[in-house]
């Protein structure tokens, strides 16, 4: 079965996930500059993870990113109260297993990330994140 929410085969898509964490917390090569886009674009496609506010917060830090061309520390550093889970005023993640989209396609999923080497991996992993913000946008807010 694939995906219900990002359509990746054979529901591969958490596998892969939590392979590629390992791979960039055990070098700072796929770390890089990248890491902040894996988990928000992963996220993104997998709404069920998040509340409504918490799905339009991960867009809005990809847009962030990707747009705005800002630096995960300038993000972190300006983002730090809402981050700060006592401070925030909504949830960001959720558990009751229900998609806040219903969008189930993606032209690109985690599974076009190759990872033969970290420069490939760090281009691929742009290009997924840019491609899942721009379908992300597309979708209505309300
Ligand atoms: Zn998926």
């Amino acid at each position: 079965m694939n995906c219900p929410e990002c359509g990746a085969a054979d529901n591969l898509c958490q596998a892969r996930f939590d392979e590629l964490m390992a791979l960039e917390f055990s070098d700072p090569a796929y770390f890089g500059t990248v890491h902040n886009l894996t988990v928000a674009t992963f996220m993104l496609q997998h709404s069920s993870k998040l509340t409504r506010e918490g799905w339009l917060y991960e867009r809005e830090l990809l847009r962030e990113f990707l747009v705005e061309n800002k630096s995960p520390e300038f993000i972190r550093r300006q983002n730090k109260d809402l981050v700060d889970s006592g401070k925030r005023k909504f949830k960001i993640t959720s558990k009751d297993g229900k998609p806040v989209i219903n969008k189930t396609t993606w032209t690109k999923t985690i599974l076009d990330v190759r990872a033969e080497n970290a420069e490939v991996y760090c281009e691929d992993i742009k290009a997924w994140a840019k491609s899942a913000l721009e379908e992300a946008e597309e979708i209505n807010e309300s």
